[in-house]
């Protein structure tokens, strides 16, 4: 390999920048496409391109500076990169696939068509149509935006005519669909990456809580049977074998209290279920997405430590962003510290996040818990 090869990222948020963090010491350089100036990944030595992600030209721009194309969100012009990629640029995750993931509806029917189980769904056209749904899926159930959703800004748990009236008035003018809501016992996550011919590896099932909708903690590796685990593997190993490109991907998936995985959906990206990989695993999410988009082998998924916490660190006020209590935090061992560099900091924004590891759950839950009581921002 030649060095300086140039890694290109359509976004230059937390996930560039950790990205970013990983390309310069295998030798990359680094530039990314991000609305604003002094991004958390140009704060950590990545060029910038400051333009709209849907910005046609920047992307072109992007795709003659880089060898290598790829994204850290997938709410971004699919179309665009999709033409760059058929004048043989090297962007991956495919822009197939890519496109396939924007669109939560279809991405449901493609899982579903290929036999990997997931909840029931429905497209939803009008109030009448969410109320004959509703009755089908037993009272309960979720209507979910198709496009655009993040970060739990984009569905609502509906039992009534009067709630569906809400979600129609919340979600005006977006295209909808329905789901059963899944009566889970626990939320699971994994990451898979793929490699230029193919190759498939696996990262451990974590356990992923959630509050409003935002993941807030992470467990690694899942506190589950090992029964549980093999079917939440088997599950997110195939779903691998149906995205198309190289590159790491999240998978989220529902698991049932008689045992069943479904999947709720994938990133085609780094994902946040796997940021306890820079401390606790051989290879991180980050370095094997980099892997994986340069065509380099990919590396050993296993963890090197018994247990792992993530949590994140959300804003809690709106306002300027100021770090307090990292001295306290750094005092607690086996305890590592990721600040994104972003401002302001607002109500739920992902500002940073920790991680402890530990001998046990539990040991790595009481370092993360504590550092985070510790920390404000
Ligand atoms: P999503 O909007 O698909 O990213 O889902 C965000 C969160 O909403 C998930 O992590 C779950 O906690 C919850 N959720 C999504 N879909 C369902 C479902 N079908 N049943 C129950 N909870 C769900």
């Amino acid at each position: 390999m030649k060095s300086w090869e140039t890694i290109g990222i359509v976004g230059g948020g937390q996930l560039g920048r950790m990205l970013t963090l990983a390309a310069l010491p295998l030798g990359f350089r680094v530039v990314v496409v991000n609305p604003q100036p002094n991004s958390p990944a140009a704060q950590a030595g990545a060029e910038e391109i400051i333009a709209d992600l849907y910005d046609q030209a920047a992307l072109r721009q992007l795709a003659e500076r880089a060898d290598y194309v790829t994204i850290e969100i997938e709410h971004l012009d699919a179309e665009t990169l999709n033409s760059l990629a058929k004048l043989g640029k090297s962007i991956n995750p495919a822009p197939k696939t890519i496109a396939l993931i924007q669109d939560k509806y279809l991405q449901k029917q493609f899982l579903q068509k290929a036999g990997v189980p997931v909840a029931p769904f429905k497209e939803i056209t009008s109030p009448a149509s969410a109320e004959k749904t509703l009755k089908e899926f037993k009272g309960k159930m979720l209507i979910k935006t198709r496009h655009g959703a993040y970060d739990g800004r984009g569905n609502m748990v509906v039992k009534s005519k009067a709630d569906i009236k809400k979600a129609f008035a919340l979600f005006a003018d977006r295209d909808l669909y329905a789901e059963a809501f899944v009566p889970f016992t626990k939320e699971l996550a994994t990451m898979v990456a793929r490699s230029f011919s193919g190759q498939v590896v696996a990262y451990p099932i974590v356990q992923t809580i959630h509050e409003r909708n935002i993941c807030v903690e992470v467990l690694a590796p899942a506190p589950i049977t090992e029964k549980e685990r093999r079917e939440a593997r088997r599950v997110a190993l195939k779903v691998a074998q149906l995205l198309e490109g190289a590159g790491t991907f999240g998978i989220e998936m529902f698991l049932t209290a008689d045992g069943k995985v479904l999947v709720n959906e994938i990133a085609p990206r780094v994902h946040n279920s796997g940021h306890y990989t820079m401390e606790a695993n051989r290879t991180s999410q980050f370095e094997q997405h980099i892997r994986a988009i340069a065509g380099l082998p990919l590396g050993d998924t296993s963890m090197v430590v018994p247990a792992a916490v993530m949590i994140n660190i959300l804003g809690e006020r709106d306002g300027p962003t100021q770090l307090n209590g990292l001295h306290k935090v750094l005092d607690i061992p086996h305890t590592s510290v990721h600040i994104y560099g972003k401002s302001p900091t607002k109500v739920d924004r992902k500002m940073g996040h920790i991680t402890a590891t530990g001998q046990t759950i539990n040991q790595a839950r009481k370092r993360a818990r504590l550092a985070r009581q510790q920390l404000s921002i």
